[in-house]
């Protein structure tokens, strides 16, 4: 009788057949090893690397990219002591008698204005000067209520009502009265617009935060005629803004209505 199949086979094949069992599962080991053991190890690695060095750089590029767009709500067009508050005969200052902090012009003609508006206009006449040899000279500056009072009134008696509205705003509408007004080197001659000084400040003054108020041809927008001389001091930021996109007037940049007379 056969004991077992084993019996019948010679020991050395024996061991050979056992080796190259073993032999054959050691290779499919090495293989499964060789196949997973990348396949694992390939996923995690390379994506938690690349990913935050990708996502890094690019990340503060299109930041600054989508930012260009003027904030027109950055400040209050109504508050009597906004830098860009809008006065016009439709839109007195609030309260009427609104009297701003305000600071000494060290500038010939002297006056005040509000500390920011003061630097910016010593700034600007010190720079004239520097290029032209020339200086402005201040006309007329901050305006309390109670002297635009005078004022006004002053013009009605020597104009009447109807001019003096064209030329001289009613208390409580003047922007002189906001501290960041101011007229250079004369107050009633148009022809200034059209001499060196004129014509120099309607040039450079945008740099200073400054804008030429009353425009020539814009009375049905602003309600005054042509003030080459009438500067408002906006901060070089709208300024700036107002002379790249060549908008005029501060009703028109920030859609206003017109204002080309009193409501009463
Ligand atoms: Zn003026």
């Amino acid at each position: 009788m056969i004991h077992s199949y084993a019996g019948l086979v010679p020991r050395g094949i024996r061991i050979a057949v056992i080796a190259g069992a073993a032999l054959v599962v050691a290779l499919i080991v090495a293989i499964a090893v060789a196949v997973l053991a990348p396949t694992g190890s390939t996923t995690p690695t390379p994506s938690p690397s690349t990913t935050p060095s990708a996502s890094a750089t690019p990340t503060p590029r299109p930041t600054p990219t989508p930012t260009p767009s003027f904030n027109k709500a950055l400040y209050s067009l109504d508050d009597a002591s906004s830098l860009w508050v809008v006065v016009n005969k439709t839109r007195p200052l609030n309260p009427v008698n609104y009297a701003p902090a305000h600071a000494a012009l060290n500038l010939p003609g002297g006056g005040q204005m509000r500390p920011e508006a003061a630097a910016a206009l010593q700034k600007m006449f010190a720079d004239y000067q520097a290029q032209t040899g020339d200086h402005f000279t201040v006309v007329s500056p901050y305006r309390s209520y109670n002297t635009q009072v005078s004022v006004y009134n002053g013009w009605v008696a020597k104009l009447g009502k109807a001019q003096a509205d064209r030329q001289s705003a009613r208390p409580g509408y003047s922007e002189h009265q906001t501290g960041l007004a101011v007229d250079v080197n004369t107050a009633v001659s148009q022809s200034f617009g059209a001499t060196a000084p004129g014509t120099w400040i309607a040039a450079n003054s945008w740099q200073y935060g400054f804008i030429v108020r009353y425009p020539d041809g814009l009375e049905p927008v602003t309600g005054y005629e042509y003030e080459p001389w009438h500067l408002r001091f906006i901060g070089p930021e709208l300024a700036t803004e107002m002379h790249t996109t060549g908008i005029k007037t501060l009703e028109q940049f920030f859609g206003l209505p017109d204002a080309p007379d009193y409501l009463n």
